[in-house]
């Protein structure tokens, strides 16, 4: 084929007999992302409504050779920060248009599970399984995310210490490799694309179905927040929890830098245990690390509910006066970041640059992480919550491609900022942001922490050899054997197509 063959990227696509459509004008939603930070423009999005459409195209583009430029990208939601999802000047899949045969349920049996597209909602799989009576163990914090999407980083949440991420949850995949072709895969059959997809950041195959593992879900939750200002005390506490057998069904934790008022913003949702006591804490502008833990029951399981949570809380040394509760339904706690997501939409506060930084800190290193991050680097900043929670390395299995850190017990440090417009319209607090997020990360390197990124972002081999360590020798047999010619999920920028 001739270069020119290959610009006339409509009418090749045009070309292919498929049940859903291309289109190639009005992309520029397949161009955006939660981070807001960066825009390339594919050729042309896939809408699709059959698997064999997904591998169709995937073979074209496969058959095209190494010297056509063209890329794929399978897109979710659209919740990557960096550009993850895009495809400059490649195809986007559209992967929420696929529904597949729908959210199927198979609730007999010991192993509940769910079938369901690779391109649904977890909010949507949560809905549909409850009405069984089941729901998935593990979970994001925010539902609003496809199952593809999280499946591809790993899924983190104050569950994953008892369950593990959501990539620990999966009984079976259905993929398209870079090769278009149509594989089953699981721990028994193609077990290493199961394992290489899982965690995998989009490199080895489109997720088109998925079997996630379910148990029964209870109808309500008890919503329990606790503050303490001392960063020992409180993960020593968090520790504990997640290492004992009886022990709360969510646990996380966050860290409040240069915030007044803050039990008073908690009383719209949440009942002060003392309310006289509550009203007289003040928190000096400390930093404070709040800890946040649920129970699930049902209504007529209260009362034993109660003396649980009793037993549990008497255990900790949060400051007494700080102890705030709630009770939702299931549904409402597992969806909670919506309701924060429709209240900063109405106020013009979602679609704005997020420069988030998610890292994983061995448990060793965790103290002098947070006296250098908390203390100094970000001491006079207040641009988004940040979460810190443990997470045990023996929920994660080691046969998929995420990468975690060496210790049994390693932290999830969130930094999730935002960057609203700053007076001036300028670019100045989306830099300032990532000024910070330079130094924390020159910190690690610089004090040996031992830390990896979640949602890894580097854009050099060197970097990604480095977050890949030991795993990086068995991540590019992978490709190789999946996506000889590089053509999936070029926005992660780990392999380049050779043209
Ligand atoms: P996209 O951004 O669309 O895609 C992400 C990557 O996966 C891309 O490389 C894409 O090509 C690839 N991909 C997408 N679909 C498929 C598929 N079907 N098959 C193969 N590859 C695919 N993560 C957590 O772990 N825990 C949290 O609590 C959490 N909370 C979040 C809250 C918010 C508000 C946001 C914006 C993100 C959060 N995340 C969290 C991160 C989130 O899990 C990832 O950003 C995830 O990739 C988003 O899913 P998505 O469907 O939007 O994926």
């Amino acid at each position: 084929m001739h270069t020119s063959e290959y610009s006339d990227v409509p009418s090749s696509l045009s070309a292919l007999s498929l049940e859903g459509q291309f289109s190639f004008h009005n992309m520029s939603h397949a161009s955006k992302d939660f981070g807001n930070q960066f825009q390339l423009q594919p050729s042309a999005v896939l809408q699709p409504k059959s698997v064999s459409d997904i591998s169709t195209t995937i073979k074209h583009v496969y058959q095209m050779g190494p010297r056509s430029p063209l890329t794929v990208a399978a897109r979710g939601h659209g919740h990557s920060l960096q550009g993850q999802a895009q495809a400059p000047d490649g195809i986007i899949i559209q992967m929420e248009s696929f529904k597949g045969p729908g959210i199927h349920v198979h609730y007999t049996g010991n192993l509940p599970y769910v079938d369901v597209a690779g391109g649904e909602l977890w909010i949507n799989l949560l809905k549909e399984s409850l009405k069984y009576g089941l729901a998935p163990k593990s979970w994001t914090d925010y539902l609003h995310l496809t199952v593809g999407g999280t499946l591809s980083n790993a899924g983190i949440s104050g569950q994953a210490f008892r369950h593990g991420p959501q990539i620990s949850n999966v009984y079976q995949l259905e993929i398209v490799t870079g090769k278009g072709e149509v594989m089953i895969c699981s721990p028994a059959e193609n077990a290493d694309l199961f394992y290489a997809v899982l965690g995998g950041l989009g490199q080895f195959g489109i997720i088109t179905r998925a079997r996630i593992a379910l148990q029964p879900a209870t109808k309500m939750v008890k919503w329990v927040r606790v503050l303490y200002s001392n960063f020992t005390t409180f993960t020593q506490d968090q520790e504990m929890l997640i290492a004992a057998e009886k022990t709360f069904d969510y646990i996380e934790g966050f860290v409040i830098i240069n915030r007044t008022g803050i039990l008073n913003n908690w009383r719209s949702s949440f009942s002060p245990q003392d309310p006289v006591q509550a009203s007289h804490f003040t928190s000096d502008g400390k930093t404070l690390f709040c800890l946040e833990m649920t129970k699930n029951f049902n209504p007529d399981e209260t009362e034993i509910m109660n003396k649980e949570i009793y037993m549990l809380l008497s255990k900790l040394r949060y400051i007494p006066s700080t102890l705030f509760q709630s009770e939702v339904t299931y549904l409402e706690f597992l969806d909670r970041v919506h309701v924060s997501e429709l209240k900063l939409r109405a106020k013009g506060l979602w679609e704005i640059p997020h420069p988030w930084l998610n890292l994983l800190i061995p448990r060793s290193k965790i103290h002098d992480f947070a006296e250098r991050v908390f203390s100094d680097i970000l001491r006079d900043s207040n641009n988004g919550p940040i979460l810190l929670y443990p997470l045990n390395k023996s929920k994660w299995d080691n046969r998929t491609s995420v990468v975690i850190p060496d210790e049994e017990v390693f932290y999830l440090v969130a930094l999730l900022s935002s960057a609203p417009p700053s007076p001036n319209h300028d670019d100045t607090t989306l830099e300032h942001a990532l000024k910070l997020n330079g130094d924390i990360l020159d910190f690690c390197e610089q004090a040996d922490i031992g830390m990896k990124q979640y949602l890894p972002y580097y854009t050099t081999e060197e970097g990604w050899r480095a977050h890949f360590g030991s795993k990086w020798k068995v991540f590019t047999q992978r490709k190789l054997d999946y996506d000889p010619l590089a053509i999936l999920a070029p926005g992660q920028r780990i392999f380049h197509k050779a043209t």
